[in-house]
């Protein structure tokens, strides 16, 4: 898995007139006529637009060069026109040298969209390398920024595009945006029909789309060009084309935690019909029903698909979560302080964050005395700042998440069988409770016996929290919430809670003396707090992996032979899974869920196509594969 070296942010010089210019490309932003009229002329009507997406429910355009986000503000502003527009419009914008944001805000306080344009700059992301997922009018809007190089991010990039963009700066000064190899790339993410657009009739370009299986055409002068180009994708017949993914009607999802609400909820707002099964008569009410929990990002020596995945993964969770927050789940989304370890100065992490080129939108080294500041209450070791983290109820989200989907709770479901083409789901006295021709398992580690052939060895830690409800008046009250081993945790209303007991294999439900003990004496190390005994308490299982990633994605067929690469593994049809989310569930899941629902709709990919397979469900069956003593082949 190639990693992404660190982003370098535009240069960007605005001239006397205000246009902005890339001195490093010897190029300007936009042709004279302006950023709207060549957005318009060129890339709109060259692709057919609006009318090509009338009547449709998805539509996805892939842009090469997304820059300042012009043609991406005309192409909304053109939709938001449109009464026949399609229901959701993807948009996916591949930047190698994304703009910082205030050069966005200086270029687009212009724009002739203000309102799209402040939307936009401001849920800008931190310049950090990777995808970062945006949603814009209640979601009918879905914007996939690939900030990276343009090779890599075109091989990684995961969508079926109808319409492409082709806008980078001139292909005698930027060539590697025109290459041969990017078109290709991009001809194998295109579907039947698509069109291209570009400013540019460069012979190389001309040359490069024909090749890569498009018809070209001469379209009309532009502007100071004399002429543009327009193409219409029509491969011959030996190109090896990915089929389709047909979105399915009704989903049936089974487990009503964190895991099962983002993906019914995903699900729904891509356009699914979804329904939601719990054994229990309510959602929420095993490990995703703790009164308050933590989601942050973290740092990580190895930048490997651990800390990537968890890096976009808290990403997105800081950008979906205070949405929630602000519908009344309980919460605070005001950032989060994580104490290093003993001895770990304040230039030891700032090293760690140099290393990795992270941007302080995401994370911060702060010595002792800026962290008490910033928490509120006294501590005495160096800390990492999370501006993106806080806490959230998880129960009060799952239940929000769920709210305007069908849920049918009692529902113990033993046993599934795929009988004439569907999901059965039936209990432990072979009643069948329902049939579906989509199941997704969400059920934390029951995922496991319910389909045993997919190999996951998962296992299930017990934890216990501590909640005291009768706060003594010499209890610390952080400004945000304060982790290290163990955390701290202001409730809002009142409420202090802290955690959390980490026991693999243990199954006593009860909570006992002996861990809230444990926990009291960590929270005395964290904030020097002599806590008395706690007034509440719960327990509840984390579903996990050995790798502590997520499992998510299309379940392997039940006789599917291993295979040495996870292209090659047969699916089960119309079965997925979301789980083994851990003790990250508040940070994995927002992520997670619009990862499955675009993979079962075939929507582009919120995660890199490499990341995404370090959460597949078929990862044991290659891993199994490449120890065999005598390889298989596939
Ligand atoms: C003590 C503790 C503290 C934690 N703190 C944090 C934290 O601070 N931050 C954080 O991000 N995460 C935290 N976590 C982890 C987080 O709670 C989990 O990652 C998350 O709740 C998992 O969600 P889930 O939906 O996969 O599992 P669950 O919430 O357990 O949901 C699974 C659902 O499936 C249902 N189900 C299972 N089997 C069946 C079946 N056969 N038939 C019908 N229904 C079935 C269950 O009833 C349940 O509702 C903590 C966990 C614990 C235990």
């Amino acid at each position: 898995m190639a990693a992404h070296g660190p982003l370098t942010p535009a240069r960007i010089v605005f001239d006397a007139n205000g246009r902005p210019q890339a001195p490093d490309f010897g190029d300007a932003y936009h042709a004279r006529i302006g950023a709207t009229a060549q957005a318009q002329a060129v890339f709109l009507a060259g692709n057919g637009l609006p009318h090509r997406w009338r009547g449709r429910a998805e539509f996805t355009i892939a842009e090469n060069g997304f820059g300042l986000g012009q043609n991406f503000l005309a192409t909304w502003a053109a939709w938001h026109d449109d009464p026949q527009r399609c229901t959701r419009l993807h948009y996916v914008g591949v930047e190698g040298h994304p703009a910082r944001g205030a050069d966005l805000a200086r270029a687009l306080a212009t724009s002739p969209f203000p309102a799209l344009a402040q939307a936009l700059v401001a849920v800008w992301p931190p310049l950090l390398a990777g995808w970062h997922a945006l949603d814009f009018d209640g979601g009918r809007i879905r914007l996939l920024l690939a900030f990276g190089d343009a090779a890599r991010a075109w091989r990684e990039v995961h969508l079926r595009a109808d319409a492409l963009y082709l806008d980078g700066f001139a292909p005698d000064r930027n060539p590697a945006m025109w290459s041969p190899e990017l078109l290709q790339a991009m001809a194998r993410r295109a579907a039947p029909g698509a069109t291209a657009a570009t400013w540019s009739v460069a012979r190389p370009v001309r040359e490069g789309l024909r090749s890569a299986g498009f018809r070209v055409e001469i379209g009309p002068p532009v502007g100071d060009k004399r002429e543009t180009l327009r193409a219409v994708f029509d491969p011959p017949a030996t190109m090896h084309r990915a089929p389709p993914v047909t979105p399915p009607g009704e989903v049936l999802v089974l487990g009503a935690g964190l895991a099962g609400a983002w993906a019914a909820h995903e699900l729904a707002a891509a356009g699914c019909r979804v329904r939601v099964l719990d054994r229990h008569a309510a959602p929420a009410q095993e490990a995703s029903g703790n009164a308050g929990g933590l989601f942050h990002g973290v740092v990580m020596a190895d930048d490997g698909a651990h800390a990537r995945t968890l890096r976009a993964a808290a990403l997105h969770a800081a950008r979906v979560l205070p949405g929630w927050i602000g519908r009344g789940v309980p919460g605070a989304a005001e950032g989060l302080l994580r104490l290093a370890g003993a001895g770990e100065d304040v230039a030891a992490l700032q090293a760690l964050i140099d290393r990795h080129a992270l941007p302080g939108g995401y994370v911060q080294a702060l010595d002792a005395a800026a962290a008490s500041a910033r928490a509120g209450v006294a501590v005495t070791q160096t800390a990492w700042w999370y501006p993106g983290g806080g806490w959230i109820a998880p129960g009060a989200l799952a239940a929000r998440l769920l709210a305007n989907i069908p849920f049918d709770g009692g529902m113990a479901v033993a046993r599934i069988d795929h009988i004439d083409g569907r999901w059965a789901l039936f209990d432990t006295d072979g009643r069948r409770l329902a049939t579906a021709d989509t199941l997704v398992l969400a059920n934390a580690a029951d995922a496991a016996h319910l389909a045993p052939w997919a190999g996951w060895p998962m296992g299930r830690s017990r934890g216990q929290v501590s909640l005291w409800r009768r706060v003594p008046a010499d209890a610390p009250r952080p400004r945000v919430p304060l982790a290290g081993r163990g955390y701290l945790l202001d409730l809002g209303d009142g409420g202090l809670l802290t955690g959390a007991t980490a026991q693999p294999g243990d199954t006593d439900a009860a909570a006992r003396v002996t861990d809230h003990d444990f926990n009291r004496a960590r929270l005395e190390a964290l904030c020097g707090w002599r806590a008395p005994p706690p007034d509440g308490g719960r327990v509840g299982w984390r579903a996990q992996v050995p790798d502590r990633l997520p499992v998510v994605g299309a379940v392997p067929a039940m006789n599917a032979p291993d295979a040495t690469r996870l292209d090659r593994v047969v699916r089960a049809p119309g079965l997925f899974v979301l789980g083994a989310l851990g003790s990250r569930g508040l940070t994995w899941g927002p992520l997670a869920g619009r990862l499955l629902a675009s993979q079962v709709c075939g929507t582009p990919w919120p995660l890199e196509a490499s990341l995404a397979q370090a959460w597949d469900p078929a990862r044991w069956r290659v891993r199994a594969a490449r120890q065999a003593p005598n390889r298989l082949g596939g």
